[in-house]
Order: C-alpha cells, then sequence, then structure tokens
C-alpha cells in the first residue's frame, strides 16, 4: 500500500481478510482511511465496492467516489486545504510517461528509461531480478548520458573560441568566464566627500 493512494488488490485482500457468516452477501461499501501523500492529510469515509468485468468473470474494485466508476486506483489530492479521494480522470492526474511522452527528453535524451529505472525502484517485490534489471537500466544511461555530453563537447569548445578567441576553450576558468564578460568591470566606488 502506497501512501495517497487506494488499490483494488489492497481492497479485495482485506475483504478475503475480513470474517463473513455463511451465506451472507459480500460487503458492497467499505469504511477507510487513507493515508495523504506527503503534506496531505488523510482522507476517511465510505467507498461503494463495484463489480467490475475481469477475464471470464468479475471482481469487487472501489468506485471512484466523484463519478462512481469503478477504479483500480483512486488518489488522494489536496484540493482547496481538504484531502478529496478520487480516480485519475476526476482529479486530472497524469503520470509522468503521460506527460512527457511526446518531449524529445523523453524520446532522445534519456526520459522513459530514467522513468522506467525510478518505477522499478518503487515497486515493493525487489527481487534480485528486479535490481538486476535496474542496474543495468542505470549503466546504460550513465553510457548513454556520458556518449551526449561527449558529442557537445566540441559545439561548447567552438562556442567558447568565438567568445574568448585566444584558445581559452580550455582554460580552467570555464565556464565562469561568459558569465564574467556579462557583468562587465567592477563598479568604482564613489570617493568620500567632506562631510560624509
Ligand atoms: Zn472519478
Amino acid at each position: 500500500m502506497r501512501p495517497g493512494e487506494l488499490r483494488g488488490c489492497d481492497v479485495r485482500a482485506a475483504l478475503r481478510c475480513a470474517p463473513r457468516k455463511r451465506g451472507q452477501a459480500p460487503p458492497t461499501t467499505i469504511d477507510i482511511l487513507v493515508l495523504g501523500p506527503p503534506g496531505c492529510p488523510p482522507w476517511s469515509g465510505t467507498v461503494a465496492l463495484v463489480p467490475k468485468p475481469s477475464g471470464r468473470g468479475a471482481h469487487v474494485c472501489p468506485a471512484c467516489p466523484i463519478c462512481e466508476r469503478a477504479r483500480e486506483v483512486l488518489r488522494v489530492r489536496r484540493l482547496y486545504g481538504r484531502p478529496v479521494l478520487g480516480c485519475g480522470d476526476c482529479l486530472k492526474f497524469r503520470t509522468r510517461r503521460q506527460v512527457e511522452r511526446t518531449t524529445a527528453s523523453w524520446r532522445r535524451s534519456g526520459g522513459e528509461k530514467e522513468d522506467r529505472f525510478l518505477r522499478l525502484l518503487r515497486r515493493p517485490d525487489k527481487t534480485p531480478e528486479l535490481l538486476e534489471q535496474a542496474r543495468r537500466l542505470l549503466l546504460e544511461l550513465l553510457r548513454e548520458d556520458r556518449a551526449r555530453f561527449g558529442a557537445l563537447a566540441p559545439e561548447v569548445d567552438a562556442m567558447i573560441e568565438v567568445l574568448e578567441p585566444t584558445g581559452a576553450a580550455h582554460s580552467p576558468r570555464f565556464p565562469f568566464m561568459p558569465n564574467q564578460q556579462l557583468v562587465g568591470p567592477p563598479r568604482r566606488r564613489r570617493r568620500p566627500r567632506a562631510g560624509d
């Protein structure tokens, strides 16, 4: 269970553990307290349980308190200072993939791999295979970052050569030199007058 989320699998696990008399109908609501994400108070209240088609049958899912549709994940967000429980559509929650997948940084600068790496680390079942997968992904990210930096180095050197055509591209003062030029010479201090 992650703070700020109510997952259908956790609800089903809790229902399996709850004592029930023989022949008693399964509950249609659940009274629950969901911890908020950092900086958000917890949400408490009653959530309806509704059947959701799954394979050949159906399983029980919490219903979004706002749109009343069966949802596998509900989230707590702080709205106007109060915690609100709702589905991604109602709370306009978007994953990093949904926000960034059309950007160049996602496709060409390692954004997708970085997201995958962080998702792997957030998973509760950290098996040795999963950690090995994360390690390989991290090495791949570092290798690609170094290659991108290496490809940029001649362009950066050429730019500095234009700004300071004295072979200063390899000066130990880089990268502070361009800023020093922008700032200009230090101001003269006003000479103190009589009476100051
Ligand atoms: Zn909803």
